[in-house]
């Protein structure tokens, strides 16, 4: 018999993320004519809730998050080598689409406490090839889109908010993905809300607006083409084909009525959490600014090295013992660290714009002191809307108990 009980003495919380309202909506779609986004009622169903939620005016349903974000940038109409600011803690998908467009990532320093874009570096980093800024919501928390956004209207430059990992999460009281010129989603397999793989495009801007569709969908202009085809297929532009089709949409839709109640489960659970880790001197709970709520896709805290034996590697170990859902660190390096940036790999070993003398860039050069001191010693907690305040308590207890463990 094993003498050890772990504080987190309870099996992982699983949710049953779908089930009757996923398959009423399957159910009527197997009776449709067509599974095209265009001719079936589940992608214009899944707008409606959608708007629910985010009341924006144009909305184009797409296949992934980076295909929102590549959508975007698309319809920005980047040059060859202009810029597009990034934080270097995110996904790929933040970057995938300015690489595509030929244009260029260009990495600011984040701020120690939440890993989101400091506004000073961006201010920094902006140049007259600067065309836009894509804000990421890390973990659920709201980067200071307010703050960005009058800096993006100050120099004539677009804000896109990377909304993937923030569904449900608020800035000063409402949605995240208001405040900037696009908002983008993801319904990957691991954020809040899922359909396997989809995304989502919004804009208020009636420049942008009427054309995300065309963005998405090899330039076609379906809207004047159900009247003329000789321009639907005379596409006037490049654009990818990112159609989300009517299954995805059926799902992503199902997944939007239940919205409001995971976010409402996460946001409780990570504050309780949150007021566990705030009471441990030496962890670093993310800083959430007033009038903002986080959604808490995961919880991202910091382990202050000095104060506990063997760091935040061990902490995490020490955790996981415990029973409790963590691991060490986040991303492994930041963005520009990865293999395909630090040897400018991204067109057959080759990368055009600089080739063509339109940008120096040299991402072995690219240093963001404080995203790597970040990365170096955080560490998620797991949260999911299945977890209870039981639960979080006996997380608080072993992340308390192995802090006065691991204290030098
Ligand atoms: C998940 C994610 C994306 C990309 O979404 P996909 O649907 O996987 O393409 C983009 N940005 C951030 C911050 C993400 O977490």
């Amino acid at each position: 018999m094993n003498p050890f009980t772990p504080i987190v003495d309870e099996p992982f919380p699983r949710p049953q993320r779908w089930g009757e309202a996923e398959l009423e909506r399957l159910r009527r779609m197997v009776d449709q004519p067509s599974l095209f986004y265009w001719r079936g009622p589940q992608c214009g169903e899944l707008l409606a809730e959608f708007r629910r939620h985010y009341p924006l005016n144009h909305v184009f349903p797409c296949s992934s998050g980076s295909a929102a974000i590549h959508i975007a940038l698309a319809a920005l109409r980047l040059k060859p080598g202009e810029e597009v600011i990034v934080p270097p803690i995110t996904d790929m998908g933040s970057v995938i689409g300015i690489l595509y467009q030929q244009a260029v990532p260009v990495f600011a320093d984040v701020e120690p406490a939440t890993g989101n874009l400091d506004v000073g570096a961006v201010r920094a980093a902006i140049s007259a090839k600067t065309r836009a800024i894509v804000a990421v919501h890390l973990a659920g928390n709201p980067c200071d889109s307010t703050a960005l956004r009058a800096l993006a209207r100050e120099r004539g430059i677009a804000l896109i908010e990377d909304c993937a990992q923030a569904w449900g999460a608020l800035h000063q009281g409402r949605p995240v993905g208001l405040v900037g010129d696009f908002a983008c989603y993801s319904f990957n397999e691991f954020k809040h809300v899922s359909c396997g793989d989809g995304g989502i495009v919004a804009t208020d801007a009636e420049e942008y607006g009427p054309s995300l569709g065309q963005w998405g969908d090899k330039s076609y202009d379906r809207a004047g083409g159900e009247r003329d085809a000789a321009l639907l297929r005379d596409p006037a532009e490049l654009a990818p084909n990112y159609r989300m089709s009517e299954p995805q949409a059926a799902v992503a839709a199902a997944q939007l009525t239940k919205l409001g109640e995971i976010v409402q489960a996460r946001v409780q659970l990570g504050a309780r959490l949150h007021a566990h880790v705030s009471a441990v001197p030496g962890l670093v709970p993310p800083a959430i600014r007033p009038g903002d709520t986080s959604s808490y896709w995961f919880f991202l805290l910091r382990v202050d090295a000095e104060r506990f034996r063997g760091g935040r590697d061990e902490f995490a170990a020490a955790l996981r013992a415990e029973g409790a859902p963590a691991s060490a660190g986040y991303i492994p390096k930041p963005v520009y660290g990865y293999r395909v940036f630090q040897n400018h790999n991204f067109f057959g070993g080759a990368w055009p714009v600089r080739d063509a003398g339109l940008t120096t860039m040299d991402y072995r050069a690219v240093h963001c002191p404080i995203a790597e001191a970040l990365l170096g010693d955080c560490l998620t907690l797991t949260i999911n809307e299945a977890m209870t305040a039981g639960y979080i308590d006996k997380v608080g207890r072993a992340v308390a108990a192995v802090a006065a463990r691991l204290r030098r």
